[in-house]
């Protein structure tokens, strides 16, 4: 198991911060807020035994063509969202 740095770089606004050291330790650390990840951060944190910190490195959702059906075939070789 990896440690976990005492500091993370938040690219929104260019500074380091003492995250990790603010909030305390955690049992379960998930990386991606996707479909997997979410599921799995509500089923561990549902009852309220575990510290679960869910990591999200992505952007936001706002492309139209996510949310239209059948939208995906325009975003197949979009890098940004695929
Ligand atoms: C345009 C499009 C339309 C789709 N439509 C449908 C549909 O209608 N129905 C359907 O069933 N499926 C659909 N899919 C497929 C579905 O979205 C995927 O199968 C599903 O989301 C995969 O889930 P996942 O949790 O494995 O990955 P994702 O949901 O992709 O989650 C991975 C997450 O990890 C994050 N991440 C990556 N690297 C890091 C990092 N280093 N640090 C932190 N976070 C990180 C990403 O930002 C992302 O949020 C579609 C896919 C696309 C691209």
């Amino acid at each position: 198991m990896t440690r976990a740095p005492e500091k993370l770089y938040d690219s929104r606004t260019g500074e380091w911060s003492d995250v990790m050291r603010a909030f305390g330790s955690f049992d379960y650390i998930i990386v991606g807020g996707g479909s997997a990840g979410c599921v799995l951060a509500n089923r561990l944190s549902a009852s309220g035994s575990f510290r679960v910190l869910l990591l999200e490195a992505g952007g936001e959702d706002r492309n139209p063509w996510i949310h239209i059906p059948l939208g995906y075939g325009k975003l197949f070789k979009n890098p940004r969202v695929n």
